[in-house]
């Protein structure tokens, strides 16, 4: 008889997925909120500047909120009430998504764009559509997710070294077969962005290996206007043979807390089942989304459409202006300092390294307790973080200027 079950003292019990005892359990920012709590408790007078957040702080724009309230007000009359809409999300947002695209070059068609709940949900969901016989290739240092995601599946994850010889933007190497490779552009959390030419080479690379590239495109608004920096994969040539892009409001318009992102998914974009079926991955993320997702609200989508237009483009772009104000202010006593940082100026997020050889945790400790300040230790992020540090320019204005005031003073007298 084959055994397909565990009995336990005779009990018939479920096998649960094994992959998850190979996670490490995350504890970055429960240690940190520990370690700031402690710090708190015994100085309760000191104010605590908090530049390690990853989170937005100012509100949605007045356009966003405007129609928010309108599509509230439409759920209220039998009129106008919506219930269940598209899985892939409603006409309008995708429309709005197709002129957002095409104001920096890129042509979409509207059955190639997929909104949903955030780009987090989509970077784990979209594991489904891809064989766990693959192999994955992964940047380190980068945001967490797409490592854990694919653990979880059991898949063999292959890492590429961000350092400083190469800027923390790695590039591909013949020598390695990768089947899945994730690019964060602009990452998180180094701050660096691929140029054209980098990312020509991402294409071309994927082509050879027959790779499909997830592109990570959540940071895409933080480049200016008249930045040559691409802002989505798909304005390089070939990219639709080959990639598929994820992308969010979450920092574009602050909805992290409102929830919606998408996915692009190009209609000619196929790979091969292992019995050497031809599949379209774009029909394939349609059956996926429409059995396991139910649609992003209705007033959500309005409120993301509004941000996408002229008057919601230009009152989110204020608030990036804002952020990235802090990472100036950042960045000024670091330059005095000498020390050598990343980021901050196509992010929210400067990278910098530790002074005096300091590892990542060790300079946390000093940040803290001597200066009051808590930034993110780099080693959360990957190996190759181990001596870097994140601080990020979501706080105000106001704190910015105070805590690198602290720092620079601080370390200066040194
Ligand atoms: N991708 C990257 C690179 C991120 O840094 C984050 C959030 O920090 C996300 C995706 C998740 O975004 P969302 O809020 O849309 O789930």
């Amino acid at each position: 008889m084959k055994l397909t079950n565990l009995f336990y003292g005779g009990i018939h019990v479920a096998f649960v997925n094994e992959n998850y005892e190979k996670l490490q359990d995350s504890y970055l920012f429960a240690n940190i909120a520990q370690k700031v709590a402690a710090f708190q408790k015994e100085h309760p007078d000191q104010k605590i500047i908090r530049m390690g957040i990853g989170d937005v702080t100012l509100p949605l724009a007045p356009v966003v909120v405007d129609a928010l309230a309108k599509a509230v007000a439409e759920m209220g009359h039998k009129e106008t009430f919506r219930g269940y809409g598209p899985e892939q999300g409603y006409d309008f947002l995708h429309q709005a998504l197709v002129r957002y695209y095409a104001s920096f070059g890129v042509t979409l068609d509207t059955r190639e764009i997929f909104i949903s709940d955030g780009a987090k949900s989509d970077c784990g969901n979209i594991t489904d559509i891809f064989s766990d016989a693959n192999t994955i290739l992964l940047p380190d240092p980068v945001y967490p997710v797409y490592y854990d995601t694919n653990v979880m599946r059991g898949r063999k994850v292959l890492f590429m070294k961000g350092s400083p010889e190469n800027d923390f933007l790695p590039m591909p190497d013949d020598a390695v077969q990768a089947d899945v490779i994730y690019l964060c552009s602009p990452n998180n959390p180094t701050g660096a962005a691929y140029s054209r030419e980098q990312l020509e080479q991402w294409v071309a690379y994927a082509k050879r290996k027959g790779a499909v590239i997830l592109y990570d495109a959540a940071y895409e608004a933080f480049i200016d206007e008249g930045d040559p920096t691409p802002r989505s994969i798909f304005t390089i040539e070939g990219a639709k043979d080959c990639a598929i892009e994820l992308c969010s409001f979450s920092k574009t318009a602050g909805f992290t807390g409102t929830r919606c992102g998408y996915t692009v998914v190009p209609l000619g974009l196929k790979r091969k089942s292992k019995d050497g079926t031809e599949m379209s991955l774009n029909k394939m993320w349609l059956r996926r989304q429409t059995t396991k997702f139910n649609g992003v609200p209705y007033i959500v989508q309005r409120g993301a459409e509004a941000a996408l237009s002229p008057e919601g483009i230009r009152q989110c772009r204020d608030n990036l202006r804002y952020y990235k104000e802090n990472c100036r202010i950042i960045g000024e006593p670091l330059d005095s300092l000498g020390i050598k940082y990343y980021g901050g100026k196509r992010s929210p997020y400067i990278w910098m390294q530790c002074p005096d050889g300091m590892k990542s945790w060790e300079f946390f400790d000093v940040l803290l307790n001597r200066f009051a300040i808590v930034g993110t230790p780099g080693s959360g992020f990957g190996t190759m973080g181990e001596g870097y540090f994140r601080l990020t320019g979501f706080g105000t204005h106001e704190d910015t200027i105070e805590g690198m005031k602290r720092l620079k003073e601080g370390l200066a007298k040194e």
